[in-house]
């Protein structure tokens, strides 16, 4: 152990080295970063509701990931956008959902809330976007009418009850024939028992890689008991 604590080492000392370690530390620990929200049953529910009869699609999803991208925490413009959806690690039909801290574009009107976007999805194509805190507040809905663009859904402008509502948060309900336009989607995958499937990534943008940040602080974390241990064991110190 490189770690000496002398005699006169007291518990203040140590609590000041932590708090200065810690000091350090924390303003990347709190960093601003898209969080991840997904409601896997409720998607499940949503995609083999009665509307899909006998051909139900269950949702499947990836590990979630980090990207770090500080520069895309906020999507401003559409040339952000483009260069979040140039960041999408899986080709399709892998669906890779993005989750960042504000959106204040889409290609076309989805519901915004003071200039908020909530999502944001190719409309066909693979890729989506959420706005963290509408993905807490309404996870499954969410999720599903942005993969609902994915899977060539347009809105439906007559029911509120309808997954593909423009309202926020948007309803439950597919119809048959929104189904059947799913089923032809070459993101609905077939398993080896006949399954149907969507495969989904989960991808949260941040500012900065968060296991060293956490491991930095897990050895302060240890190396702060280690010199609580030994002040104590030592007994010689004004403790
Ligand atoms: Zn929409």
């Amino acid at each position: 152990m490189f770690i000496k604590t002398s005699h006169h080492t007291s518990r203040a000392a140590v609590r000041h080295l932590l708090t200065a370690a810690l000091a350090f530390l924390l303003p990347s620990t709190l960093a601003e970063a898209g969080s991840i929200t997904i409601d896997a049953p409720g998607m499940s529910a949503l995609f083999s509701q009665s509307s899909f009869g006998a051909t139900p699609v269950s949702i499947r999803f990836n590990p979630s990931r980090l990207i770090v991208a500080p520069e895309l925490l906020v999507i401003k413009d559409q040339a952000d956008l483009q260069a979040l959806l140039d960041l999408a690690p899986d080709p399709a039909p892998t669906v890779d959902a993005f989750f960042v801290d504000q959106l204040d574009t889409c290609g076309f009107p989805e519901p915004a809330l003071n200039g908020i976007v909530f999502g944001c999805a190719q409309l066909p194509g693979h890729v989506f976007v959420e706005e963290s805190e509408a993905a807490a507040l309404s996870p499954a809905t969410l999720m599903g009418h942005e993969l609902g663009h994915n899977l060539n859904l347009p809105h439906d402008l007559f029911s509120s009850l309808n997954l593909m509502s423009p309202f926020f948060p948007h309803g439950t309900e597919l119809t048959e024939e929104q189904v059947a336009t799913i089923l032809q989607s070459p993101l609905v995958q077939t398993d080896a028992t006949g399954q149907r499937f969507i495969q989904i990534t989960p991808i949260a943008i941040v500012a900065a890689p968060e296991p060293p940040t956490l491991l930095l602080l897990l050895g302060a974390a240890a190396l702060g008991a280690l010199l609580l241990r030994h002040t104590n064991q030592s007994g010689a110190g004004p403790i």
